[in-house]
């Protein structure tokens, strides 16, 4: 027989909505009811059959293959323990303590993602606030560099563009969306205005907008904007009664980098002169934010952290995954929650293959065949509780809807610093 449970959250994306009806029955999951079709394809896909861990392709018993990944970890002279976006913050807070017991680089998936948006808000600081905050108010949303339509499905029925909020109460009706991208994308056919930029010029355009806001003049077009529209989406900002930029990829990764990210938190700052304003990343998964969290509240850095000298050290660019990987200045890498195979550069990716790796996953993914030892978990938000941050660092509890068969990360890494101790 089947069981329903309300009030699921999806662990997909950096939205965490909360709000999945979930049928269960002979531990498969067969419906996701309100999750967008990204959230469904997590449910509905996920198979707990993979019971045994695996060492070098052969099961082996739980013991065995812990002792095969200590050994692994311990032998190494420079381990990375790279990923934790997608499991939960307590298994992030236990692979902090591994890697500052092994003298480990510990970095996560921020780093080829929003990792300049931290090197940003550490630039210049920013003014923050909650989705909660945004339903109930934003009269003007821009979504910067980012797609929401199709990265972050339900983001505009939830939280922003058609939510119907407390100063917003007819939802779309009541707001202004504006769409700042290279190229026109589904978030654009849906705006109120879609400013196409030039590539590689969002760092021009934003410090247009902030010299505008300073009362400065300007005549030219910028990043290939005229003026004129550059001066109306500044009036746009000055005049709305509570505006957010939200920020992707489009902005993080592309020239400038942090510098974008500084200029755009800058901005939302000085808006504040005249109205509230604030800008947030959309983050991608499900708990990249709490990554950030956790690795800062116990190291002081958020991402690329070296324990190699007895005490944490930040360094992007020197300890992020891909450049140690690239420069093959790591000798054994465990993966949690993440897939680098299947992103990495060439570079980085030959490396992985190269060195002894173990991957700690509910799924098999392609980094499941460079792994010598594969550890399969139970997957939180499914068959475990756990916490996760939301976009807007927003703690969320993950539920679980079936009976866990498989330890979880957080198990297995408590039972792997057992024996590293030993
Ligand atoms: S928007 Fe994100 S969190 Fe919400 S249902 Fe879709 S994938 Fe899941």
């Amino acid at each position: 027989m089947s069981a329903v449970f309300e009030n699921v959250t999806c662990k997909f994306c950096g939205c965490l909505c909360d709000d999945i009806a979930v049928e269960v029955e002979d531990r498969r999951i067969l419906k996701a009811k309100r999750a967008c079709p990204n959230g469904l394809g997590m449910f509905l896909n996920y198979d707990p059959t993979l019971q045994s861990p695996l060492v070098e392709g052969k099961e082996v018993e739980w013991d065995e293959a812990v002792s095969a990944a200590a050994d692994i970890l311990s032998r190494a002279d420079s381990p990375l323990i790279y990923g934790l976006s997608s499991t939960s913050s307590e298994a992030q807070r236990k692979a902090v303590e591994l890697a500052d017991r092994l003298g480990a680089i510990i970095d996560s998936t921020s780093s080829v993602c929003h990792f300049p948006t931290t090197l940003g808000f550490q630039m210049v600081g920013g003014a923050a606030c909650t989705l909660g905050e945004v339903k109930a108010r934003a009269d003007l949303l821009i979504f910067w560099g980012c797609n929401p339509m199709e990265a972050h499905m339900r983001h505009f029925t939830r939280y922003s563009a058609n939510a119907k909020g407390f100063l917003t109460p007819n939802g779309r009706r009541d707001r202004t969306v504006v769409v700042v991208d290279v190229r026109p994308t589904k978030t654009a056919k849906t705006a109120d205005r879609f400013l196409q930029i030039e590539p590689g010029t969002d760092y021009e355009v934003l410090t247009s907008l902030r010299a505008l806001i300073k009362g400065k003049d300007i005549n030219e077009p910028v990043g290939g904007l005229p003026s004129e529209q550059i001066k109306e989406l500044v009036q746009m900002m000055k005049t709305c009664r509570y505006g957010v930029a939200f920020f992707g990829m489009g902005l993080t990764m592309t020239a400038g980098r942090g510098y974008n990210v500084a200029e755009i938190f800058a901005l939302g700052a000085e808006l504040n002169q005249y109205t509230r304003f604030f800008a947030m990343p959309m983050r991608g998964h499900g708990n990249v934010a709490g990554a950030d969290q956790v690795i800062t509240w116990l190291s002081g850095y958020p991402a690329a952290v070296s324990f190699a000298r007895g005490y944490p050290q930040f360094g992007p660019g020197e300890f992020t995954s891909v450049d140690v990987l690239a420069r093959r200045e790591t000798d054994a890498a465990l993966i949690i929650a993440s897939d680098p195979m299947a992103h990495f550069p060439r570079k980085a990716a030959e490396h992985l293959e190269r060195i002894p790796a173990i991957l700690m996953a509910p799924v098999t993914n392609c980094s499941s065949q460079v792994a010598n030892v594969i550890l399969p978990t139970a997957c939180y938000g499914i068959d475990a509780p756990g916490t996760a941050y939301r976009m807007d660092n927003v703690p969320i509890r993950l539920r679980s809807v079936m009976q866990k068969v498989r330890p979880t990360d957080e198990e297995m890494l408590m039972r792997i610093m057992e024996a590293v101790k030993q």
